[in-house]
């Protein structure tokens, strides 16, 4: 267990670990906020108080984020899901063509998803390998028309990363930053739009942020559905219909957490230094292997197996009994994930760290 506070290490992709100190502060505030006499949970979306929250809220993302003015910042549900539509709905607005990087299985869903409104093109691969690496593309491989390049910037399933920033030209760059978002420094004027859920770097799960160059708004067709229209949210600062009122006040929370500790970049600093600890581990010993890549491993969802499917369940399994809970890796490619969003602690990773030692020298070969 972790701490003394009878917590686990939680290790899901997501929802996940959010950091201890906002969900005691928000536990504080959560029947009285800020002596107003009412919750966030109960408050009008209307009301002057939550209008200051989403204010602040977005206030302190563009700050952490160094969002340019001419960007907006839409805060909406439907999760990462709503926008594999939504990007394809809005943006593609001359050619109708898209070329797409498919780099796991939440790149094929949106891919598969814009199918449904234009002609999409995937550009480059990687399930010849399993998804174990980011392809190098260069700008000549994109069609000069299309009207967008979407990428999946960080792959939760399959625990890639890009390392690089695709070059399109004019091209606006689309990117998923669902599961590495506020875990790095980023330069939003090279994209067009990046979007994300929040229910791994950011909040509770329930809003997705989206940050959208401005002149990509206006292009959604007549009869798209008014919710999947991005300029309606923008023109509305996110406020067309009740927006999700609650999660929006903890990613406020976290926002100031992350700035009052010296914002984007020393967190991506201690990043870097829990997931280099544990692949510096799994590479040296003799009992598990990472399938991915090394220039193109993430830092947020660390991949590994034992090569051996009943071993790896009696890893988890065990794993479970001292509070090192969601280690198993997705349904679909099982083995091992240990998810280490900003706020698992290094102790967590250092804990694992201890109980992969002891599990191997248990169970060598
Ligand atoms: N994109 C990525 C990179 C994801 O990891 C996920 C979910 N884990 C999604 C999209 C889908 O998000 P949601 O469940 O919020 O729709």
């Amino acid at each position: 267990m972790n701490q003394n506070n009878g917590r686990v290490y939680n290790f899901s992709a997501g929802p996940s670990m959010l950091p201890l100190e906002v969900m005691e502060d928000v536990a504080r505030e959560l029947t009285n906020y800020k002596g107003c006499g009412q919750s966030v949970m109960e408050m009008s979306h209307r009301s002057k108080e939550f209008g200051a929250i989403l204010e602040e809220t977005e206030k302190s993302l563009r700050t952490l984020m160094n969002i340019p003015e001419n960007y907006k910042v839409l805060f909406l549900q439907g999760g990462g899901t709503l926008q594999f539509s939504m990007v394809p709905i809005n943006l593609l607005r001359k050619s109708k063509k898209a070329d797409y990087i498919v780099t796991g299985t939440w790149a094929k869903k949106a891919a598969a998803e814009a199918k449904k409104f234009g002609d999409i093109k995937i550009v480059a691969s990687s399930a010849d390998t399993t998804f174990s690496y980011i392809p190098k593309v260069n700008k000549e491989d994109f069609r000069e028309d299309a009207d967008y390049v979407h990428i999946t910037f960080n792959n939760t399933i399959y625990g890639t990363h890009y390392g690089y920033i695709p070059e399109t030209g004019d091209i606006p760059l689309v990117a998923d930053m669902s599961s590495c978002i506020l875990s790095e420094e980023i330069d939003v004027t090279k994209f067009g739009l990046i979007y994300a859920g929040a229910q791994k770097n950011i909040a509770p799960a329930g809003v997705t942020i989206v940050i959208i160059r401005e002149d990509l708004l206006g292009f959604a067709p007549e009869e798209a559905p008014t919710y999947l229209d991005y300029k309606v949210h923008a023109d509305n600062d996110s406020m067309y219909n009740t927006p999700p009122c609650f999660t929006i006040y903890v990613a406020g929370e976290v926002f100031k957490h992350i700035l009052k500790n010296g914002g984007v970049a020393p967190l991506n600093k201690i990043d870097i230094e829990k997931a280099g600890k544990l692949y510096k581990y799994i590479d040296e010993s003799k009992l598990y292997s990472c399938p991915v890549q090394e220039d193109s491993r993430s830092l947020m969802n660390v991949v590994f197996v034992t090569g051996d499917a009943d071993l790896d369940k009696k890893f988890i399994a065990e794993a479970k009994t001292i509070g090192l809970v969601n280690l198993a890796g997705h349904r679909s490619i099982g083995g091992m994930r240990a998810s280490i969003y900003n706020a698992m602690p290094m102790e967590g990773v250092e804990k694992l760290i201890e109980f992969m030692k002891k599990f191997e020298a248990e169970n060598a070969k």
